[in-house]
């Protein structure tokens, strides 16, 4: 049996990637130190087989008995008031997390693949953002933490990849969406989803005219296994094209979920990119990839989910949080 370590396994996407690698027949070992990922997310896995999981913070040694034939690296803070909020760990993960995963996967022999972001064209200056657009980001903006952590990223995976030959691959993921988000992690989906089931006004930040290209879970998890299993290094978009400007996503969610909430204004934030779809031909061509989920089908999925959350999980909203992001 082929084994595989998931870093961020408690996360939204890493805990999607531990069951799509169960269901394919890996053996499973799923890290992480629980800093914005949630015991919940895994809980179903503890019992099976195949899946151990380790709480280790991967900024520190990493180590693993046995033989590794593969490892993704997920772990990171992905939402924006989160990485306001913990601009430290955002950078080390992204630094010193990478440097101990491949440092791993030099000693196992491993295939690394790591989730890098469309973070990396910052506020783009092209549009659709293709592979070869190096981006527009500024580094000493309340967004440089993540965009330069995984701009290093990419950067240490190449000379890894140059250097020592390592097998690598490097996923630039666009807004993805689904089951699990946290509620309060601050992402549109969740805001606007959770501010409809608490009977609140929906929050549209600017004047609603920026545009974001929303994928859901199983499309996005389909294609970083397509990219795993290519024999490409360079990095590859997996995202929707389809393309809304967030005011119009505002009304498209009030009415798929017949909710009574208005729409109120809120300043943009510094450095909120205006424009962001992906080129995908890349990934169409190389992988044989497209997304299959329409935006109406994944989101009644995604409320279903968080129709499902209790009471308390539905207050939980950090507000200080929230209001200390916009204002910056
Ligand atoms: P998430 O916050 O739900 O998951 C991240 C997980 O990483 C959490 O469980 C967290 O506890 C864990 N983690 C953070 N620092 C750690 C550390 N030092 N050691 C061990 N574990 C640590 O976020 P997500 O949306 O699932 O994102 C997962 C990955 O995908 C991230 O690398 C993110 O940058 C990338 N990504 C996600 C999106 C998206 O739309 N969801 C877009 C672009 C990139
Ligand atoms: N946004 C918004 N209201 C909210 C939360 C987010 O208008 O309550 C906007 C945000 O300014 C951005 C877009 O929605 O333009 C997507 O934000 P998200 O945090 O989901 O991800 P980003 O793509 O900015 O990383």
């Amino acid at each position: 049996m082929e084994r595989v370590l998931i870093t961020g396994a408690a996360g939204f996407l890493g805990s999607h990637l531990c069951d799509k690698f169960l269901k394919e027949g890996f053996e499973v070992i799923g890290m992480d130190n629980f800093l914005t990922g949630s015991p919940k997310n895994i809980r179903h896995l503890i019992n099976h087989p195949h899946f151990t999981f380790i709480e280790h913070d991967v900024t520190k040694f990493i180590d693993i008995q046995g033989s590794l034939n593969y490892i993704l690296h997920f772990a990171s803070p992905a939402s924006p008031i989160d990485y306001l909020r913990i601009p430290i760990q955002t950078l080390k993960v992204g630094s010193l997390g990478i440097h101990k995963v491949l440092g791993l996967a030099k000693a196992k022999k491993a295939r690394v693949l790591i989730a890098s972001t469309s973070e990396v064209y910052g506020d783009p200056l092209t549009h659709p953002q293709t592979e070869e657009y190096f981006g527009n980001v500024n580094p000493i903006g309340p967004r440089g933490v993540y965009d330069e952590a995984k701009r290093f990223q990419e950067a240490m995976t190449m000379a890894y990849h140059n250097f020592h030959n390592i097998s690598t691959r490097i996923v630039r993921i666009f807004n993805t969406y689904g089951p699990r988000m946290r509620l309060n992690d601050g992402r549109v989906i969740p805001a606007f989803m959770g501010q409809i089931l608490r009977g609140e006004d929906l929050t549209v930040f600017g004047d609603g005219s920026q545009t974001r290209s929303f994928c859901y879970v199983d499309d996005q998890i389909n294609g970083i296994f397509k990219l795993l299993f290519s024999d490409y290094h360079l990095p590859v978009n997996i995202g929707n094209p389809e393309e809304i400007s967030i005011l119009d996503f505002a009304k498209e969610i009030i009415r798929l979920t017949n909710g009574q909430s208005k729409i109120i204004f809120k300043d943009l934030p510094v450095n909120d990119p205006l424009q962001r779809c992906p080129d995908i031909s890349k990934a169409q061509r190389i992988l044989g990839w497209t997304p299959k989920v329409d935006r109406i089908e994944g989101m009644r999925q995604t409320f279903e989910y968080f129709k499902s959350l209790s009471h308390e999980e539905l207050y939980q909203t950090d507000y200080k949080n929230f209001e200390a992001f916009i204002k910056k």
